[in-house]
This record gives structure tokens, C-alpha cells and sequence, in this order.
């Protein structure tokens, strides 16, 4: 084949590629507030929603944030992310449950937690909600999935909710517009690497 009919054949391709992603992009002609769910074993949930937050933040939009798990935590992002005009971030966990090991004061703090995550629900001004690590809690059964789902429904029409964690309840991943499942191929952790400061916290 000549190189001119190589290059005929690349164009008549990608000018069929062309119709087909423009009829997509016609097709999508709505705006609404979207559900996020970030889940699966592997690395890259939390770092993908706090990466939404640094998009809203470009676009002027006000982020709040509600880490579920972290008891205190001093991650580079929450470091970062406070120092924006803009952004509300609540750390409103205890640490892991197999460090707490008390289920009544477990299922406090995630209701408590939960009342925070509340305000911001109905909070308009906020064009974006990260709940980070809120699986934990409807896995463990310290929230109650029915009212949790309530209240994200109810929710401004046009605020965005980002949820992560491993374990995504199933009525949650049906419940939400965009589901993505991380898989775990590798991780450093197993080779015996400590988490890496801007990689891992
Ligand atoms: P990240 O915050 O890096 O995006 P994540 O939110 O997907 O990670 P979590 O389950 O919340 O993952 O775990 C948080 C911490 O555990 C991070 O330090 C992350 O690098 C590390 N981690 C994530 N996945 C794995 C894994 N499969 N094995 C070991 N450590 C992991
Ligand atoms: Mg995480």
C-alpha cells in the first residue's frame, strides 16, 4: 500500500471516529448534580476525588470535605487544601475500628459524623461534596444505608457528591451516576515500602 493510501485510510477512519464521538457528545446535553462512587482494592480514590476538588476550585466552586475514618490526620492534601479560600474540609472519624475496638463509640462518632455530612447536603453554595472513606461506616453497619441514601437524594440539584472507599454497598453503587472500581494490580506496600509522603499521605 502507498503511503498516500495509508493516509487515505487513516482519514476516512478517523472521520468515522469523529461522527460517532460527536453523536455522543450531542447526545449528552444535560446538567445536574452527579453521584461519584469511588471503590475497589487498589490505590488511587481518595487522590482521585481530592483531584475533582482541585478542579472545582478552579472553576470558583466551594469544595467541602468529610473524612470519615482519619482521626486526626495531617495528610499533604488536607495541608494543602485548607490553606484554599473556598474549601471546608472535617475530619470526623476516630482512626480504624480495629484500632478503636468499641462499637457503641463507633457508631457515635459515624452518626455524629454523619450530622456533618448532613449540613453540608444542604448546603447550595457548596457546588462539591467529597465524603471520603464513608463506605466504612455502612459496611460496618454504624450508618443506616436507607436514610444515608435519603438524605444524598434529597440533596441540591446541582451538587456534586464524591464517595470512596473499598466495599461500596450495593444499593450506593446503583444510587450513583458514576461508579468506578480500582483494582489492585501492585502496591509498594506489599514489597515492604512505607507510605511515601505526595504519594501515599
Ligand atoms: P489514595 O489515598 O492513595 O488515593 P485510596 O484512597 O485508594 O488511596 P485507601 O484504601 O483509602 O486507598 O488507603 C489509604 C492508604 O493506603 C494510602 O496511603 C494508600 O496509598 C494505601 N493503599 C491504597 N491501596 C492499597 C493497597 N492495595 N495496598 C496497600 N496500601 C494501599
Ligand atoms: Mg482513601
Amino acid at each position: 500500500m502507498s503511503s498516500s493510501d495509508r493516509e487515505q485510510r487513516h482519514q476516512n477512519r478517523m472521520q468515522r471516529k469523529k461522527t460517532v464521538v460527536d453523536a455522543a457528545i450531542a447526545r449528552a446535553d444535560r446538567h445536574q448534580g452527579l453521584l461519584l462512587v469511588l471503590t475497589g482494592n487498589g490505590k488511587g480514590k481518595s487522590s482521585s476525588a481530592f483531584g475533582m476538588a482541585a478542579r472545582a476550585l478552579g472553576h470558583d466552586m466551594k469544595v467541602g470535605v468529610a473524612q470519615f475514618i482519619k482521626g486526626c490526620s495531617n495528610t499533604g492534601e488536607e495541608g494543602f487544601f485548607r490553606r484554599q479560600p473556598g474549601v471546608v474540609w472535617h475530619v470526623l472519624g476516630e482512626g480504624f475500628t480495629w484500632e478503636t475496638q468499641n462499637l457503641a463509640r463507633d457508631t457515635a462518632t459515624a452518626q455524629h459524623g454523619w450530622s456533618i455530612a448532613q449540613t453540608m447536603l444542604h448546603d447550595a453554595s457548596l457546588g462539591l461534596v467529597i465524603l471520603d472513606e464513608l463506605t466504612y461506616p455502612l459496611k460496618y453497619g454504624w450508618l443506616k444505608i436507607e436514610s444515608v441514601l435519603a438524605d444524598l437524594q434529597a440533596r441540591p440539584p446541582m451538587q456534586h457528591v464524591v464517595i470512596t472507599g473499598r466495599a461500596a454497598p450495593e444499593a450506593l453503587c446503583e444510587a450513583a451516576d458514576t461508579v468506578t472500581e480500582l483494582r489492585d494490580v501492585k502496591h509498594a506496600f506489599r514489597a515492604g515500602v512505607q507510605a511515601q509522603k505526595g504519594i501515599d499521605l
